[in-house]
Formats: structure tokens, C-alpha cells, sequence
């Protein structure tokens, strides 16, 4: 449980992030770590926003 609160939800662990168009970036989130902070995590306005976008792109 403690795990899945540390997987970044924007890039859901892999530290990369693409957008429609297939280009591929590090996750700015978790600066391509793929995990967060604990502290981070639950400061969730700028991470909702990304993963908002990352559900939208699907
Ligand atoms: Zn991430």
C-alpha cells in the first residue's frame, strides 16, 4: 500500500512520460524517478494536473 502511495501517478512509475504524439520526456513530476516523496504526493495540485493530462492524451 505504502508503495503504490510513492509511484508517481502521472507517469505511474516509469519516469517518462509521451504525449499524443509518441515523443517521450521525463516525468516532470518525479524528475523521471518514477516515485515520489511521500510529502510530495499529498501536495497533489500540480501532480493532479499532470495526470488529468496523461488520462486525457489516452
Ligand atoms: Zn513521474
Amino acid at each position: 500500500m505504502v508503495d503504490r502511495e510513492l509511484t508517481c501517478k502521472a507517469c505511474e512509475g516509469t519516469g517518462m512520460l509521451a504525449d499524443d504524439e509518441g515523443w517521450q520526456y521525463n516525468c516532470s513530476v518525479c524528475r523521471g524517478e518514477g516515485v515520489l516523496p511521500v510529502n510530495a504526493a499529498k501536495q497533489s495540485a500540480e501532480i493532479m494536473d499532470v495526470d488529468e493530462n496523461n488520462r486525457l492524451l489516452d
